[in-house]
């Protein structure tokens, strides 16, 4: 996964200071997930925190807004996902939809750990991607599992 921006400064997020919600939205608009991170948001009325580019107090209003004029978004994007999961409701193409989302996401953060040449990250991502791990991240994973019986050697002999 890309890092966002938020993920840097969590605090800062969660912040209520002018100063600190500035530099929030100024990292929302330069974060790829804006949009869709401040559709979350709104549809899951989130009510802490500023999300892509909006703080609190600036998502109460669109989010009346919204509620009043939308037309519910087509099945098979984020927004009618999410509306689902907050009724409760199941839909095979906004579900489909999802796991081919999170399947494209784990694709992603895969080759990212593979333009390192592999990692114990990656094992963990191929191994939920239900595949057999690539020999770089299969070494990376073995060569952690050494290290901690090491570390509980030394423990002991300690
Ligand atoms: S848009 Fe969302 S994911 Fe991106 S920095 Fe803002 S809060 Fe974080
Ligand atoms: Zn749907
Ligand atoms: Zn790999």
């Amino acid at each position: 996964m890309t890092t966002t921006p938020c993920s840097e400064a969590p605090e800062r997020w969660f912040s209520t200071t002018k100063a600190d919600q500035t530099y929030a939205i100024a990292g929302c608009r330069r974060c790829p997930r804006m949009q869709a991170c401040q559709q979350d948001a709104l549809d899951n009325d989130i009510r802490w925190g500023t999300w892509g580019g909006l703080t609190e107090k600036a998502r109460r209003k669109p989010l009346k807004r919204v509620k009043k004029s939308e037309t519910p978004a087509a099945c098979g994007t984020s927004t009618a996902y999410w509306r689902h999961v907050n009724n409760k409701q199941t839909c095979h193409v906004c579900d489909a939809w999802h796991t081919a989302e999170v399947e494209a996401g784990r694709r992603r953060a895969l080759a990212e750990e593979h333009a390192k040449g592999g990692s114990r990250r990656g094992y963990e991502i191929h191994r939920r991607l239900r595949e057999q791990p690539c020999e770089s991240c299969r070494r990376a994973h073995a060569q952690m599992l050494a290290d901690r019986r090491q570390q509980r050697a030394r423990t002991l002999a300690a």
